[in-house]
């Protein structure tokens, strides 16, 4: 999958850290957005993120366009409902290559990979079949496998991807949509450094794990 930063909010770091200090200073907003020194910064915005003031956070987005993940992944990834999204149409877009992701443990086992293959083989056939019989890309598609390639932009403001990276960075979260979320990571920190160290498991915050079958990462949540 590749992942790559479209678009963000110009200055992200000093547009949330001036809405988090100017709920407790009486000078004007746009005072404040000048005057805010980097130190001030890294400590408003780590106020903010332990204290769960999170809603200035609301006000920086980051757009990324991702490309080549399987729909098995971009369905788990569209359930984020304060994210936008926009995904290339298998209505609109016939596919004249295969295009698929091969999960990397199936790729590690040369018999299974090969049914694996075979199996999407089969499937493109039948795609390509009834494109030539002249059925609308909109039916032919629904032979395509879960494993077939798709590509988005998706825009989310930072406290949504605090939220997801929590959720989505975790051992928990399957490989594919983890893989995806450490490089959504990797971008958003090439331009806002101080907040894109807080994208983590949702553990790392809290200092346990309240999963069934934790990674060891973090120890298991108290019980009371
Ligand atoms: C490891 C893992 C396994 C999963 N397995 C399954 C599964 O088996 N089946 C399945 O269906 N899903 C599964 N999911 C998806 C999961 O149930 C959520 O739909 C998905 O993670 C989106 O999470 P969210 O609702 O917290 O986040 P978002 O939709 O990104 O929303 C962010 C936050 O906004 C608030 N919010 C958003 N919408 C509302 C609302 N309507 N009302 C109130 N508050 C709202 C909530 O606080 C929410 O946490 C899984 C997710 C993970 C990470």
């Amino acid at each position: 999958v590749e992942v790559r930063l479209v678009n963000h909010t110009p200055e992200p770091e000093r547009t949330m850290a001036s809405a988090a200090r100017l709920c407790y200073a009486d000078v004007s907003a746009a005072q404040l957005v000048d005057q805010l020194q980097p130190r001030q910064i890294e400590d408003l915005l780590q106020r903010v993120i332990s204290s769960g003031h999170h809603s200035v956070l609301e006000h920086a987005s980051f757009s990324l366009a991702i490309d080549g993940i399987s729909r098995a992944a971009s369905h788990q990834l569209v359930r984020h409902r304060l994210a936008s999204f926009s995904q290339q149409s298998q209505r609109y877009v016939q596919f004249d290559k295969p295009s698929y992701v091969v999960p990397p443990r199936v790729q590690a086992d040369p018999a299974l990979c090969q049914r694996f293959e075979a199996a999407v083989a089969v499937t493109v056939e039948a795609y390509r079949d009834l494109l030539l019989a002249g059925m609308p890309a909109e039916d032919a598609r629904y032979v395509l496998p879960n494993a077939w390639t798709t590509r988005l932009v998706m825009t989310m403001n930072a406290r949504e991807l605090l939220h997801v990276c929590g959720v989505r960075l975790c051992s928990k979260a399957q490989w594919e949509i983890r893989h995806l979320f450490a490089q959504v990571k990797n971008e958003v920190t090439s331009v806002a450094p101080l907040f894109g160290r807080h994208l983590a498991p949702k553990c790392v915050a809290v200092g346990y794990c309240d999963e069934r079958d934790g990674c060891g990462l973090r120890p298991r949540r108290p019980t009371s």
